[in-house]
């Protein structure tokens, strides 16, 4: 777990100051008993102190090295069947983590218990190495390699007003995505700079966004459909009537505006008021709650039903 020192780095605060030493290396482990763990260490104020650390006292704190604290956090958490934990991580951990793999097999760790991880892309300085903020902290803005642009660390010195900055860095995350061989690589602060300059001069208006099943998103776009039906979940609660929602299937968009927005404790009391009709007019009521309840369990159903009244603000595209 310390490939270069070989001593594992497990960091205990002197009680006077509260510092500790970065790489352990006065810090012993004194006794290990079924009552926790005792450290000797030392403060180059202080001198030598100890302290103990028991699992059922959340008084001492303990600070672990990164490798360390990783271990400890993903054999902890796979321990939870009924959880499934991802570890999200920048792309430079990709090697750390296998030296945690190493010793997550060392402790006998089942294949079921190993973590699921996902590694999102770096920024890259032009040598190729990792854009260190840490760097830029310590020494200033004349650390900054040649291509970045002062946005990219200031948003203040974004050339536009703050809504466009947000709308060209959603716009930004929205090209990396429409491909996921875009999101298993890296981009250096030129290329950046690059994709972020292609950006359209007018940006896709602000909008809810929903994904929706090919035949509902026909409905809607041929105007036929002029009530969606959603649970009451945390993102719908914020609509209301003039509200814009954007639904999405596959490669196709439409923009629809809120007319209205009603709420009720179930799909049964949302059909007795609502033109089922309006919801699908293809279907009838029975089979329209029952294609929907597939769709939302009773857990979900229990959040209430939320009834949108809509219309087509522009003629679907394709994007
Ligand atoms: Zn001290």
């Amino acid at each position: 777990m310390a490939p270069s020192h070989g001593t594992v780095h497990i960091r205990i605060p002197c009680p006077d100051c509260g510092w500790a030493e970065k790489r352990a290396d006065r810090t012993r482990l004194a006794r290990l008993d079924e009552d926790g763990a005792t450290f000797t260490a030392v403060c180059l104020d202080h001198g030598h102190y100890e302290s103990h650390v028991d699992p059922e006292d959340d008084q001492p704190y303990l600070d672990l090295a990164t490798l360390y604290r990783n271990l400890v956090k993903e054999r902890a958490l796979g321990r939870d069947p009924d959880v499934l934990h991802v570890m999200m991580k920048g792309g430079d951990w990709a090697f750390g983590c296998q030296l945690v793999d190493g010793a997550l097999g060392a402790l006998g760790t089942p294949a079921a218990q190993m973590p699921m991880r996902i590694f999102t892309p770096q920024v890259l300085a032009p040598t190729g190495a990792k854009l260190s903020k840490s760097l830029l902290r310590e020494q200033g803005t004349g650390a900054l390699p040649a291509d970045v642009e002062p946005w990219m660390l200031d948003t203040t010195t974004w050339p536009g007003e703050l809504d466009n900055y947000v709308d060209s860095l959603v716009w930004l995350v929205g090209e990396l995505l429409t491909d996921p061989k875009h999101f298993f690589r890296s981009f250096t602060v030129r290329e950046l700079g690059r994709l972020m300059s292609a950006r359209p001069t007018a940006m896709p208006v602000r909008a809810h966004e929903m994904g929706i099943y090919k035949r509902y998103f026909d409905l809607i776009a041929t105007g036929r459909k002029t009530t969606e039906i959603r649970v009451n979940d945390a993102s719908r609660k914020k609509i209301k009537e003039g509200s814009l929602i954007r639904f999405r299937c596959q490669g196709d968009e439409v923009l629809t505006r809120v007319t209205r927005v009603a709420r009720y404790a179930n799909f049964d009391e949302m059909f007795d008021h609502e033109s089922v009709a309006s919801v699908n007019p293809l279907a009838t009521r029975e089979e329209q709650v029952n294609n929907i309840r597939q769709i939302y369990p009773p857990e979900r159903e229990a959040l209430g039903v939320v009834a949108i009244g809509i219309q087509l603000v522009d003629p679907p595209r394709t994007i």
